[in-house]
């Protein structure tokens, strides 16, 4: 029930933003998907299954090959644009640690919209009017949202956000600044360089026995040297490939990041010469570059191995890392003395509460939030790719500028209950609640008054289009209201003998400790006001 509540909110919403609602199939013929070559390229997150003639299928995860083979087939015109085409359906993903049940199932229900535009310009207009239905979406669900610049890339350019729904146990951390508004998620919100220049070199560079400390964390310690004095160390490696995918040379790279701080992979892919792909390093691969174990690796003395410095590593002096030789660390190194300047300077980590906001007008806050819903600007992508396009006004044909948006509609109800929930159960909002109203009858098996008026109200308040439950299982009182509360329904009616003899049922709400006696002549506007606040 709750999950058909979320579908016709999601419905209304995209319908009223102009998008068509239609069905895809769950079961997609790999030929669309080898156009676009995702057939191979997807990992085992892809499902791939043969029908009884041995030809290859997929299991959608999501939609973009075959609705572009619809609308290659079906939008000739310029004049058939803009469209938006959405369904909400089963989706499959064959996840690495599928996990939290509704949050991260192999099998869950997605909607996705898919929006193709003649040009750049009206494929931006699409966009935001996704985003604005999104808002609404998650407004009339009750959540508590926020809206998050994602990475988009590949395909580059500022659209793409993920909608989050606020929650400590969520898996994602995003970045925001409470005074600018700015919010992006992890791998986009930008570390800045410090603000002030590097200072000059103090110490000499000297070589200090750091037995059994492998981490810098030891090793400040040991020490007595602040973590933000440290350097660590991340060495990774990558392949150069000939025609055939044989591996012709492997080259070494090595990421330095501030002891304190951590390294962001995907920040890390977009530097140059990583794009491509990377791994890390083998043991081997390291000991052969650094002559040395992991835990003392370091920048200084280094040959054919590729530097990477964080813009707060490179900005640092007189600072601690890794001497290359067993239990040995180095202090008061300094770039341009006792190694080459970095060669290569970028943003590889993650930005920590309290440094400036990238739009310079504040600080950083970090929270947790559980994606549900995504928007994304494709461009040209699949058009290409699978060469849809339609006669543009000039008569020449155009490849479509498209979209994609998607929310996770299974999720929605993890990402609910992790926002309302106490110690006796769910705390649904009125609009996902499978039920607004449950009357919970006392004694109904043994008093005619309490049978007679339990059904009079069941059907009074159902006749008014409340969405109300009678549980008229004879349980007793604790156990029902146990049940309910558990379940989350934001109201109860209890009818008892007593209170009917003087015309009254008691309403509690479901974040309420006390009940209230209201009379029964009172008691549809009482809960149509309630429903309503
Ligand atoms: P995630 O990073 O959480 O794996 P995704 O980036 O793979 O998500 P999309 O491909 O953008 O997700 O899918 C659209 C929406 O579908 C997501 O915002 C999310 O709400 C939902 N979703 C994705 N994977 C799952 C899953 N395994 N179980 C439940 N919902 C999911
Ligand atoms: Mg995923």
């Amino acid at each position: 029930r709750v999950i058909r509540k979320v579908e016709a909110i999601i419905r209304e919403e995209m319908n009223r933003a102009g998008s068509i609602e239609m069905l895809m199939p769950v079961v997609q013929p790999a030929e669309l998907w080898q156009e676009t070559g995702r057939f191979d390229k997807m990992g085992p997150e892809l499902l791939r299954v043969k029908d009884r003639h041995g030809r290859d299928f997929i299991i959608q995860p999501t939609s973009e090959e075959v609705i572009t083979d619809v609308a290659r087939q079906e939008l000739r015109s310029y004049k058939q644009l803009p469209k938006n085409l959405y369904h909400i359906q089963t989706k499959f993903r064959d996840e690495r640690r599928p996990r939290f049940g509704l949050m991260r199932g192999r099998e869950f229900t997605m909607k996705d919209a898919y929006s193709f535009d003649r040009d750049v310009e009206a494929a931006g207009k699409s966009y935001e009017a996704m985003f604005a239905a999104y808002c609404r979406i998650f407004d009339r669900l009750g959540l508590e949202y926020r809206a998050v610049a994602a990475d988009t890339g590949a395909i580059g350019g500022d659209r793409s956000h993920e909608f989050q729904v606020i929650a400590e146990t969520g898996e994602d951390a995003i970045v925001y600044c409470p005074t600018s508004g700015y919010a992006a998620n992890m791998e986009l919100a930008e570390a800045l360089a410090p603000s002030s220049p590097r200072a000059a070199a103090a110490q000499p560079l000297t070589l200090t026995p750091t037995p059994g400390k492998s981490t810098c964390a030891d090793v400040a310690a040991l020490l007595g040297l602040p973590l933000t004095q440290t350097v660590k160390s991340l060495v990774l490696a990558t392949d150069s490939l000939d025609d055939k995918g044989v591996i012709t040379g492997t080259q070494v790279w090595l990421l330095l990041v501030r002891g304190d701080h951590e390294l962001n992979e995907v920040k890390a892919g977009k530097v140059e010469g990583l794009k491509g792909g990377f791994r890390f390093a083998t043991a081997g691969e390291i000991d052969a570059a650094f002559g040395c174990k992991p835990g003392y690796l370091g920048p200084v003395g280094l040959k054919g191995v590729k530097i990477v410095a964080d813009r707060t590593v490179a900005a640092m002096s007189d600072f601690v890392c890794g001497a290359n030789q067993a239990d040995h660390h180095y202090t008061g190194a300094n770039w341009g003395r006792d190694l080459p300047e970095p060669e290569l300077v970028a943003d590889i980590r993650n930005v920590v509460a309290g440094e400036p906001s990238p739009d310079g007008q504040g600080v950083l806050a970090i929270q947790r939030g559980i994606e549900v819903g995504h928007v994304f600007y494709l461009g040209k992508k699949y058009s290409e790719a699978m060469n849809a396009s339609f006669l543009a006004e000039d008569g020449k044909p155009r490849h479509f500028e498209m979209g994609c948006y998607g929310i996770g509609v299974t999720r929605l109800l993890g990402a609910a209950i992790e926002q309302g929930h106490d110690e006796r159960g769910i705390i649904w909002p009125v609009s996902m609640a499978p039920f607004e109203v449950v009357i919970c009858p006392i004694g109904m098996d043994r008093s005619e008054l309490v049978r007679e008026q339990a059904h009079k109200v069941y059907a009074e308040l159902q006749a008014a289009g409340v969405d109300v439950l009678l549980d008229d299982r004879g349980e007793r009182p604790g156990a029902m209201f146990a049940d309910w509360e558990l379940v989350g329904v934001p109201l109860r009616v209890v009818l008892g003998e007593r209170g009917l003899k003087e015309g009254l049922a008691e309403l509690q709400g479901r974040r309420e400790a006390q009940a209230d006696n209201v009379a029964l002549g009172e008691l549809l506007a009482q809960v149509r006001a309630r429903l309503k606040a």
